[in-house]
């Protein structure tokens, strides 16, 4: 039986440097506040919460004054940092250093856009914390489309466009759009108002190939994931597309047995919120239920 952890499977650096800084605070023994998941991981914020971490929401900002209050990687609108500033809590800013490049470019399309009438285009999934923060930037004026008949619902192709993206959405996915973008604006490729800049996160574009190399491999997949991780769902689907035995699990203990039966090799991967831990432990109760076999 061969059982193998994907070696690239785990937290990216923006992931490692949130829980670095809450981790750090913590440390100091006293309560650190969370407006949402470091990491869209159960096990992981349950482990946090051990340490002492506690989340909370925007409304409860004014209560926490003097405390801290940490900004996840996904970062945060501007008004989201006033309303902290203003109800005096300490704030730790773990925005993602790749996020908050994004945020300014966001700002600089709308400079662009604004003066000639267009349009700021974010493909990205409404109501993310990356893409409220990205919004936030300016105003709130983006138009947020989720897929390419949000396209052409939501955007006027007579109008300039600059289209940026959440950083973990699928290159496939980002093809598609740009390609249905061309196709619907007068001129095509030739249109000069139509700017599109590829913004996902090379730490997530770069795992697509690898995974699908990765699962293919096995008789068996197991993909580690929390259920609300937009990446962890996006590379799930990858490793699908390429092995149809994988199973996606956010704990050990969703392992069904009848997964593993009749497999001889087993590989275990994740998103880029997945603790290496977890996957270890993942592994750890594969080898138990196959050993009883
Ligand atoms: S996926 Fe990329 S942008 Fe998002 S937190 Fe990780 S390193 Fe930062």
């Amino acid at each position: 039986m061969i059982i193998e952890i994907d070696e690239k499977s785990g937290f990216c650096f923006g992931v490692v440097g949130a829980i670095s800084k809450a981790e750090e605070s913590l440390a100091g023994g006293e309560p650190v506040y969370t407006l949402g998941d470091i990491v869209h991981n159960r096990m992981e914020m349950e482990r946090l919460e051990e340490l002492g971490l506690h989340r909370a929401t925007q409304n409860e900002l004014d209560r926490l004054n003097g405390c801290s209050v940490l900004i996840r990687a996904h970062g945060a609108p501007p008004a989201l940092f006033a309303k902290a500033r203003a109800a005096g809590v300490r704030l730790i800013d773990a925005t993602c250093p790749v996020v908050a490049r994004l945020q300014k470019l966001a700002r600089e399309a709308w400079d662009i856009m604004e003066p000639r009438g267009g349009q700021v285009v974010i493909l990205g999934k409404k109501g993310h914390a990356e893409v409220v923060g990205l919004t936030g930037q300016i105003d709130d004026k983006a138009i947020v489309i989720e897929s390419v008949d949000d396209l052409h619902n939501d955007v006027d192709p007579g109008k300039p466009i600059y289209m940026i993206s959440q950083t973990t959405k699928s290159p496939e996915l980002f093809d598609q759009v740009s390609r249905a973008i061309y196709d619907m604006v007068p001129g095509g490729r030739d249109n000069g108002d139509v700017i599109i800049k590829d913004t996902i996160c090379r730490q997530v574009s770069s795992r697509y190939e690898h995974l699908k190399e990765f699962a293919s491999r096995f008789d068996a997949v197991l993909f580690v994931s929390g259920a609300e991780s937009s990446n962890g769902n996006a590379l799930y689907r990858i490793c699908r597309s390429v092995n149809a035995h994988t199973y996606k699990i956010e704990s050990p203990d969703a392992i069904e047995p009848q997964w593993l039966d009749g497999a001889s090799s087993i590989g275990i991967c994740g998103a880029t919120s997945t603790p290496k831990w977890l996957m270890e432990r993942v592994a750890g109760v594969v080898q138990e239920m196959t050993g009883q076999r």
